[in-house]
């Protein structure tokens, strides 16, 4: 698929590469504050949050180190399962480390409410979540995220690691699918 053929699928871009990279620039520096001085791990959560993880790690004015989980819960399909599997485990032991959990989106909240007790229980000396999207209208559990880039509406979005059925990740901006590629 061609760069103009992903940019025509789209019904609306809610947010723009620009609006994503100043964001996560702020939001590094956020982050660097608090974590001066500490042992920090930023782990990301595969595929989505790759793109937030490249852009948010080089935004960082330190060197800090990465590790990537993989999790299933939605499949192909637009809707939580509430199902969480480990596809990927860390590479690494996280006892006695500050765990930032790097994520593209709380939609349920299911998931990283699953993964932050996962890691939770692995004796890290803290865990918090930075994520650049969040629906606050989809919440079905309450999940305590410490950085959240944007509050969207409750729509199915793809772009900027975001996928519709393994497609859209590459895009650039965050957008919602015109409902031709639905049927
Ligand atoms: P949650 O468990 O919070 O409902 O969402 C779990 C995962 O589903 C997210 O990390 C993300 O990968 C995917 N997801 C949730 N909402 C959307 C959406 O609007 N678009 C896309 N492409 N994926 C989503
Ligand atoms: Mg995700
Ligand atoms: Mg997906």
């Amino acid at each position: 698929m061609d760069a103009a053929h992903m940019g025509s699928d789209l019904e609306r871009v809610l947010i723009t590469e620009e609006e994503i990279h100043a964001k996560l620039d702020e939001l590094a520096g956020q982050i660097a504050t608090e974590y001066d001085g500490k042992d920090l791990l930023l782990v990301g959560v595969l595929k989505g949050a790759v793109m937030v993880m490249a852009d948010l790690m080089r935004a960082l004015p330190v060197s800090v180190p990465v590790d990537w989980m993989a999790v299933s819960s939605y499949g192909s399909g637009t809707k939580s399962s509430g199902v969480v599997r480990i596809l990927k485990d860390l590479d690494g032991d996280i006892s006695g480390r500050h765990v930032l959990i790097v994520e593209d989106i709380v939609d349920s909240g299911l998931t990283l409410s699953w993964i932050r007790s996962n890691l939770e229980s692995r004796s890290p000396a803290s865990v918090e979540i930075c994520t650049l999207l969040r629906k606050p209208e989809a919440a079905k559990v309450e999940v305590d995220v410490k950085w959240v880039g944007f509050d969207i509406p409750n729509e199915f979005v793809v772009g900027y690691g975001l996928d519709y059925a393994e497609a859209y990740r590459g895009l650039r901006v965050v957008g919602t699918l015109a409902p031709h590629v639905y049927s």
